[in-house]
């Protein structure tokens, strides 16, 4: 099965949809033999396919192929036309026999350069070649796709001498014979179709002996271009699979390859990855991207998640591997990424923010807000819950128990729940079905002495309906922080802590653990906030009709205008325009001036973009430029910029840009002595 990487640093790439095949039905078993040739764009094939007894099932195959022969048990099966246009074969129910069927098919892939553009590729799956590389998509149809039912293949590919082919599985044999290169690969763990990849590679082989002595091929398929990042990619993954199989159990498969693509892509498919060679370059996708691939051998190609209730597969590899490994570089850089999407889910509107159990793949940004980061927030709570021994020793159990099989959100709560000795029914629930997150505050706190202690009383509130909760709290005494738990299930309760140092101050959550609503300190404006929250007016101040097509631009909402003569609205504002004009209307309005993060390249810079909260609380977003021109310059970059607080431009380009640190709730204490 085929899925997109994930990430916003992918942000380019889209993840295309899963085709779920229904993995409980027994499998169809191939025996395939393909030809491909780059330079003609040929394709042919020919396979028959063992169909076991069962449900009646149809046969696709797209129409740019010729079907010279379909046989059942030796009789011909002709097409019949699919409400959309399409051609299917109907294979009647069978009770007792075992079918055999027989096809040949040819055709002519498309040209390469179709796919350059990658949204093409997701979109419409069209398989493509040419002599730098060869894509067969499984989506796109490129052999016969029993729908409905698993496949467990043979395949045999036959490609140029110089060219090397890879799909899912394990090689079983590679020869030469007639400037032609025969290979065959085997694959028993069932999957709805075959992605099959091939271009001109270096191929490097590197043996890994996994836990219980048992042999991993490592390999990476080239480029020669990049063919110099094999060896860090194969250390690399050595790293990984050592890692993750000391977590959760032996890895399921025989090999594990790394193939580059010369599209811009980035795909993740049982035993490989397929990406870019730009991707490949970047030094993230090695340190984090590849990781969260290998993991996805064991969650979601190696149990397979319940589409109908659920996808857990893509937050716990998130929460396993881009979270743990920030949780390896230190406490600060985790919380760093948790604040992240926190400050993604602040945004999200009522519509966006559902339930988590919605979640079946990733097609929109606030899919990957939900699907991963809520989902991964989950697991961090949990693991918070239970302790680390019981969620490591839940995760072995729900990995040796599913293992090849298809597993729900309710069976990896059993799993915890045998390994914690604790109903996590209530847990699951809240979490998984609810959507929003709660919203909580930290509303008040005093300390007094106490004998030889300090005793620190302090009240949260939580909107209805009420979520239970395990809250931390942290308590500062000179340079120590010492974190508290308490356990809150009403809209409002006091507690009471007993330090032994005196108190200096109180803070909810300072490490981001919970999945919660920030508030406005803790989620500081960025962009995106004017580009999406239709509540906010806008105010032109100079070169009006240039900042008018920018703000037309930008937003993703009516235009609400409101003059620079009039006071500002008590709403989020959004102000455009010249800098003297800009200024002059802060300054006019008691309104916070050009922040001095800002004044970075003062000669050189010709526009500044930056979030402040007035003193009422409203977000304000400023675009303040040299002149019209420059205002026009940001009409194309700053769209991709949502995620900032604050830029500077020179001539359309961004040469700096941050977001503004966050600040947790938190209340001064002055013990009382
Ligand atoms: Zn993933």
């Amino acid at each position: 099965m085929l899925r997109g990487l994930a990430g916003a640093l992918l942000s380019g790439l889209l993840a295309m949809p899963c085709a779920h095949a229904a993995r409980e039905s027994a499998p169809v078993s191939a025996d395939i033999q393909v030809r491909i040739d780059p330079e003609t764009r040929e394709l042919t094939g020919s396979g028959v396919w063992t169909v076991p007894p069962g449900e009646p099932l149809a046969i696709v195959l797209d129409d740019r192929f010729a079907v010279p022969r379909l046989q059942v048990d030796g009789r011909p099966l002709s097409a019949d036309t699919q409400s959309d246009g399409r051609r299917q074969w109907r294979l009647a129910r069978s009770e007792r026999d075992t079918r055999r069927v027989e096809i040949e098919w040819r055709g002519l892939l498309d040209p390469l350069e179709t796919a350059l553009d990658h949204r093409q590729v997701l979109r419409h799956a069209a398989p493509v070649t040419a002599p730098r590389g060869t894509f067969l998509p499984g989506a796109a149809d490129w052999h016969p796709v029993f729908i409905g039912r698993p496949l467990q293949y043979t395949l045999r590919v036959d490609i140029p001498q110089s060219h090397r082919a890879i799909v899912a599985g394990d090689p079983a044999s590679d020869r030469i014979a007639d400037g032609r290169r025969l290979q065959t690969y085997r694959f028993e763990q069932p999957d709805p179709a075959i992605d099959l990849m091939a271009g001109p590679y270096r191929s490097v082989e590197r043996q890994f002996t996994g836990i219980g002595h048992h042999a991993i091929t490592l390999r990476t398929l080239l480029h020669a271009e990049v063919a110099d990042l094999s060896a860090g990619y194969l250390d690399a993954t050595e790293r990984y699979l050592r890692m993750y199989e000391r977590w959760i159990g032996p890895y399921p498969y025989g090999s594990f390859s790394i193939v580059s693509s010369p599209t811009p892509t980035g795909f993740g498919m049982p035993t490989l990855t397929y990406l870019g060679i730009d991707v490949l370059r970047l030094p993230f996708i090695r340190d984090t991207s590849l990781g969260h691939e290998v993991l996805h051998n064991w969650w979601g190609n190696g149990v397979y998640p319940d589409y109908t209730t659920g996808n857990w597969s893509e937050g716990l590899t998130t929460f396993m591997a881009d979270h743990a490994y920030r949780e390896q570089v230190g406490p600060e850089a985790a919380r760093d990424l948790r604040l992240g999407w926190l400050r993604d889910l602040a945004v999200l509107g009522t519509g966006q923010d559902r339930p988590l159990r919605e979640f079946k793949s990733r097609a929109h940004g606030s899919d990957q807000i939900v699907g991963y980061h809520k989902s991964a927030m989950l697991f961090l709570m949990l693991r918070d819950t239970i302790g680390s021994d019981a969620f490591d020793q839940g995760l072995r159990a729900f990995w040796s128990q599913h293992r090849g099989s298809v597993a729900s959100w309710d069976d990896l709560r059993a799993a915890f729940e045998r390994a914690s000795q604790r109903d996590l029914a209530g847990f699951f629930a809240q979490w998984l079905d609810r959507a929003g997150a709660p919203r909580l505050r930290l509303e008040s706190a005093t300390a007094i002495q106490d004998a030889s202690e300090w005793r620190v009383d302090f009240t949260l509130s939580q909107e209805r309906p009420v979520y239970r909760l395990r809250v931390p709290v942290t308590v500062g005494t000179g340079s120590d922080q010492h974190v508290h738990w308490v356990d809150f299930d009403r809209e409002r309760a006091t507690f009471s802590l007993r330090i032994a140092q005196p108190p200096g101050s109180i803070t909810l959550d300072p490490d981001a653990r919970l999945l919660r609503r920030l508030a406005p300190g803790e989620a500081p404006p960025i962009l995106r906030r004017a580009m999406l929250d239709p509540a906010t007016v806008t105010v032109l101040a100079g070169a009006a009709s240039a900042g008018e097509a920018l703000v037309r631009r930008i937003v993703e909402h009516p235009l609400q205008l409101r003059s620079p003569e009039a006071p500002p609205p008590s709403a989020p504002l959004l102000l455009v325009g010249l800098e003297r004009d800009v200024n002059r209307y802060l300054a006019r309005h008691g309104l916070p001036p050009r922040p001095a993060e800002l004044a970075v390249t003062p000669d050189l810079a010709t526009a500044w973009v930056w979030t402040a909260t007035r003193t009422t609380g409203e977000p304000v977003t400023v675009v303040s430029a040299r002149d019209a021109a420059a205002l026009a310059a940001l009409g194309r970059p700053l769209p991709h910029y949502g995620r900032q607080s604050w830029l500077v431009f020179e001539a359309g380009t961004a040469t700096a840009r941050g977001t503004w640190p966050s600040r947790p709730q938190g209340i001064r204490l002055d013990a009382a002595r």
